[in-house]
């Protein structure tokens, strides 16, 4: 922990005076132009990755970059989306997967998860990336899971109405990206693994 105190420290006495303008413009000012939903695993930095300064990235962290699709009800993420989406406005939405994920590296390989229920249970808005990897080999299957269930969860992402919204009104596009660790590369999916909608 003391490590973080002395981030701090640094982080006031060192990169806050050369951005001070910055956080004075942002004190009033929250418009960021893009909405980057990734997994909550540490080696994945959105901002870091894009190389984006505060203000520009809206982010939502869920274990596997999982998006439920929408039913009423509060929600948290629902009400993130909604809230980057209907009221600032992005125009941008990256779901960002990601090699070695936790989560998809336990679905892929039928892990126990009987000590971690809420897991298990969270994991379930994977299902339908699962049921399409079903026949990747083995070897492959957490490559194939992560690519597909970056699909998936921006088909769910669509069925929120403030995205479908922004979608029938042309002022949104959707994005799937995966980050790879070893090399720092991103990779964009095309269109054909994206869904309908979604230029
Ligand atoms: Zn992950």
């Amino acid at each position: 922990m003391r490590h973080l105190a002395e981030g701090v420290d640094r982080f006031q006495r060192e990169v806050f005076p050369t951005k001070a303008g910055l956080f004075a413009h942002l004190a009033t000012t929250h418009q960021p132009g893009t909405l980057f939903i990734s997994c909550s695993d540490a080696r994945v930095v959105p901002e870091l990755i894009t190389q984006t300064d505060p203000g520009e990235l809206f982010v939502i962290r869920t274990a596997g970059n999982l998006v439920p699709a929408y039913t009423p009800g509060a929600d948290g993420v629902a009400a993130s989306i909604e809230y980057a989406v209907a009221v600032l406005g992005v125009q941008d939405v990256i779901v960002c997967g990601h090699s070695a994920c936790g989560a998809m590296t336990a679905l892929a390989e039928g892990h126990d998860l009987s000590a971690a229920p809420a897991v298990a249970d969270w994991l379930r808005h994977a299902d339908a990336s699962q049921a399409r990897t079903g026949a990747a080999e083995s070897g492959r299957k957490v490559a194939a899971l992560v690519r597909e269930n970056v699909a998936a969860q921006l088909a769910n992402l669509a069925t929120h109405p403030s995205v479908a919204c922004a979608l029938a009104e042309g002022s949104v596009l959707l994005h799937g990206w995966v980050f790879d660790i070893p090399t720092g590369t991103v990779e964009e999916l095309d269109a054909g693994t994206r869904p309908a909608l979604v230029a």
